[in-house]
């Protein structure tokens, strides 16, 4: 899994203090001790795909920030021992509140983390608590005052729509708490009720607890208009960035920029090749393990170029299409994108096709009927 150019790294830490009400992540609570075994793990893979360039590094997860003080300075050490990072690489690591200390910040700032994620998706306490998050807005507040203190100068805060008992109103207090801060990206999600979750059964035996299809719909126009208002620009179907400080990692995905990913569960995408690491905690301590490896056919890759391009507010470009698959493949689409054009889905400058508002929120059912 070597790769010529630049390359995207991904880093799974899959340890939580508490499984939340929502999640399907992989990501688990109550297996602390094996935080440093685990470490050691990371680093045997990294050494073993050492030799690399990097232009981004992203630590998610689970929660990232909930490994004790010394992780991260013993993780990086073996990036830069092993890998060249760009001078201007990105390097990113999700925090919850309730787990971010200043001595964890100044770490991160230490190891060259330059953008924090912060996972606070209400500012209501009350939904916070139904989420099943272990922190308040306050908890969030101190977190945000110790990132800064530490300089870390870009900070993401993400915020969910469609909690249950959340209102178009609630939903305001929490874009206005925000953004009052002036973090220099927020992401809005929405909700969606996951098999197996906590949530799932709520579903099932109470639907009415939770936000109808038309509310989420108007919190999505609700959130766009006010943060554009505040001078965020959408540059993604729940992303938001002021001043030009989109996440690169991030549009490294949408736009299928070569990744590496390293830890539990997982994936890369290597010379149009997916690979996918064994998601069994045991095993992978063991030895690194694939569960799976996929070449990419064309198509998928037509896919793919599709349904991750149409997600940026960019959209997909024709010369692109035809640069990448021919001249055939790029008409042909273009030609099925007129019917969405016409009814207002989307829009083009001759060459790009992006979604408008409406056709966001109904992206998932037109991207699966473009799904060749
Ligand atoms: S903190 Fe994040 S990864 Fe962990 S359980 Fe909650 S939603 Fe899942």
């Amino acid at each position: 899994m070597k790769n010529k150019e630049p390359l995207e790294l991904y880093i799974h830490i899959p340890f939580c203090k508490r499984k939340c009400n929502y999640c399907d992540f992989l990501s688990f609570s109550g297996k602390e001790y094996c935080v440093w075994n685990y470490l050691d793990a990371l680093i045997r893979d990294l050494v073993r795909y050492g030799g690399q360039t990097l232009s981004s590094v992203y630590i998610g997860g689970g929660t990232p920030s909930c490994v004790p003080l010394g992780f991260y300075d013993k993780l990086f050490a073996c990036i830069r021992e092993n890998y060249f990072l760009l001078p201007d690489a990105e390097i990113t690591l999700e925090a919850n509140p309730g787990t971010l200390t200043a001595a964890k910040a100044v770490e991160y700032k230490r190891a060259g983390i330059n953008r924090l994620s912060l996972g606070l998706q209400s500012a209501v306490d009350s939904e916070l608590q139904t989420l099943g998050r272990i922190h308040t807005f306050e908890d969030f507040l101190k977190s945000y005052e110790i990132a800064r203190k530490a300089g870390i100068s870009n900070i993401n805060v993400d915020l969910m729509m469609g909690i249950p008992g959340q209102t178009e109103e609630s939903l305001k207090t929490s874009l206005q708490r925000v953004a009052l801060l002036h973090p220099e990206h927020i992401s809005a999600y929405m909700l969606i009720v996951e098999e197996g979750t906590p949530f799932y059964d709520m579903y099932h035996e109470n639907s009415a607890a939770f936000p109808d299809e038309e509310t989420v719909s108007r919190m999505y126009e609700t959130t766009i208009a006010f943060l554009g208002k505040k001078g965020y620009d959408q540059y993604e179907i729940s992303n938001f960035a002021r001043n030009g400080m989109a996440c690169k990692h991030n549009i490294g995905y949408w736009k299928r920029t070569p990744y590496l990913g390293i830890g539990l569960g997982a994936a890369s995408l290597i010379d149009e090749t997916r690979y996918r690491v064994t998601t069994d905690l045991l095993s992978y301590l063991k030895e690194l393990s694939y569960e799976s490896e996929e070449k990419l056919t064309i198509k998928d890759m037509k896919n793919e170029t599709i349904m991750l391009g149409l997600r940026l507010k960019e959209g997909i470009s024709y010369t692109d299409l035809k640069d990448s698959f021919g001249e055939g493949f790029a008409g042909y689409t273009v030609a099925r994108l007129g019917k969405y054009v016409e009814d207002g889905y989307m829009e083009h400058d001759y060459d790009r096709f992006f979604f408008t508002t409406k056709g966001y929120l109904v992206s998932n059912s037109i991207l699966s009927e473009l799904l060749e």
